[in-house]
Order: structure tokens, then C-alpha cells, then sequence
């Protein structure tokens, strides 16, 4: 990591800068860069590497702890950076502590990591992949200078969550009869939670309802899987309403809540997160 020359104040006036930028120490511990809560000060460039060995130059730009977790954001981006910050700390403000506790930093690059994209590319089969998001190491980073949807962050907090995959390939074993039993009793429907303007990634990221991975994106990768399975959780509970519909024979319509459609994932995220997911009252059923 190399500190480069200081970068250019940003426009925006809401944003009260310290002259000096500080360093990003990307191995820092939780609040170990002593950013403000209560203002964004500047940070300098520097190269981060993801994964791969990709590498990605960060021009600058500015943090802010909000609900504890550092953000950073890159000068630049598309959208002016206290709405950035803004957007992102009304998601952080709504989500359990046992889950923000385990987030150290949000990075938000104006653009993307293109070494990085490819490997996933490759590695999934998806030509033209360009990730909205990344997540690991108590780390969080969307690309393209915005934070995407809530249901983005949900999943990348997973990829934070200790879930051992033979833990994990158990519990869709066992809920894989579950859902195949429920589909036969009825017709189960997906419920958006949220507008997702690509189709392509709109059908990836839709509920199967069927045994296998929750979604297309989650089947077979089944540490995607369990950040799809933390998505759905999440956002029923910031969105308020089940993740899918079930009619059964007389026609009758009724809300499927992700726990009662997947019982074994969710008690196994509920004993990791020690959070009552689902809300049922108790913690790992
Ligand atoms: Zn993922």
C-alpha cells in the first residue's frame, strides 16, 4: 500500500475535511483508523487487492464511521458522496448488531476491479460477470460508485458469517425434502423485495422455491448460498413481508416465510448470528 499525494477536496460542502489525509490500513481492526462518526474526513489513495492477485487503485476519497463500521468511499463515483454515505448508514442503522459486530470497513470504488471480475467470470461461467459487490475478512466493497441494493449488503455480510460448508451442505440435505414436500402441497411463488433493473441478474437472484440452491446464483455454490440464505432473512425482516407465497388446493394464498420454507439453514444461521432470524421466539429452531 503506497500513500500517494493528497486528492482534491470534493465538491460537496457537507463534508468537513481534515487537511491531512490519513492512511487506509486495510488490516485494521475495528475502528482501529479512528475515523469520526460524526464527520468524513479524507483518506488517501492506495492499491487494494481482493482476491486473485487483482489489483485495484483507489484515487481517494473520504470516511465516515456510521453504526461503527468504517466507510470509505472513492472520489468520483457517480453519485454525489453524502448520499453514498447516507444510503449506507440508514442500511447499517437497520441491521442487528450481531451481524454489523462482524463488519469492520465498507469500501465503495467508483469503478471496477476488472482483474477480479474475470477470475469470477471464469470461475462461474458467466460471461461478461461484473460484480456489484464483495464481501470477506469483516470487509464489504461495492463497485461502481454506489452501495447497490439492501439485499446486496445482506448477502455480502454472509460471506463475514464462520458457516462451515459440511455444516451447510447438511442442513440443504435436509431442507431440500422440506421444500420438495411444500412445492407438491401447493403452488410457492417468489416475492421481490426489491426492484432489480437488470433482468439477468433479476433471474439469478430470484427464489427457486425448488430443492437445491435458494437461488440460480446460490445452487451448487453453496458458499453463495448461505449469503443468499442471510439475504432472504434480512430482508423480510427490513421489508416486512415473506420472502414467497404459497396457494393451496382451494385457492387459498399464503405468506411463506423463509424459515418455515427453509428450517434447517435458518436454525444453522441463527446459532452462528445468535439472533432470532426468523422471529420465532427462540434462537436455533
Ligand atoms: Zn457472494
Amino acid at each position: 500500500m503506497q500513500l500517494a499525494a493528497p486528492v482534491a477536496t470534493p465538491a460537496h460542502p457537507q463534508l468537513a475535511l481534515v487537511t491531512e489525509p490519513i492512511r487506509w490500513n486495510a488490516g485494521a481492526g475495528r475502528g482501529g483508523n479512528h475515523v469520526p462518526a460524526d464527520r468524513a474526513i479524507e483518506v488517501a489513495a492506495f492499491d487494494r487487492s481482493l482476491a486473485f492477485g487483482s489489483k485495484y487503485h483507489f484515487q481517494g476519497g473520504v470516511a465516515q464511521a456510521l453504526s461503527g463500521v468504517e466507510v470509505l468511499v472513492e472520489l468520483g463515483g457517480p453519485i454525489p458522496i453524502d448520499q453514498v454515505l447516507a444510503r449506507i448508514g440508514a442500511q447499517l442503522a437497520q441491521l442487528p448488531k450481531a451481524v454489523t459486530e462482524r463488519l469492520r470497513q465498507i469500501i465503495v470504488y467508483r469503478g471496477q476491479d476488472t482483474g477480479y471480475d474475470k477470475q469470477w467470470e471464469k470461475a462461474y461461467g458467466i460471461p461478461g460477470f461484473q460484480a456489484v459487490a464483495a464481501g470477506g475478512g469483516g470487509q464489504v466493497t461495492f463497485f461502481g460508485g454506489k452501495p447497490y441494493t439492501d439485499g446486496v449488503l445482506f448477502h455480502e455480510l454472509g460471506h463475514n458469517l464462520p458457516v462451515s460448508t459440511s455444516d451447510w451442505r447438511r442442513a440443504v440435505d435436509s431442507d431440500d425434502a422440506h421444500i420438495a414436500a411444500l412445492a407438491k402441497g401447493g403452488a410457492l411463488r417468489p416475492i421481490e423485495f426489491e426492484d432489480v433493473p437488470d433482468p439477468v441478474r433479476k433471474a439469478r437472484w430470484t427464489p427457486r422455491l425448488a430443492p437445491g440452491g435458494i437461488t440460480p446464483y446460490a445452487d451448487g455454490r453453496w458458499g453463495e448460498d448461505i449469503c443468499e440464505a442471510l439475504r432472504m432473512l434480512m430482508s423480510e425482516q427490513h421489508k416486512g413481508h415473506a420472502f414467497a407465497d404459497r396457494t393451496d388446493a382451494t385457492g387459498g394464498v399464503h405468506a411463506l416465510w423463509f424459515g418455515d420454507a427453509y428450517p434447517a439453514r435458518t436454525s444453522l444461521l441463527e446459532r452462528i448470528t445468535q439472533v432470532d432470524l426468523d422471529r420465532d421466539g427462540a434462537i436455533g429452531s
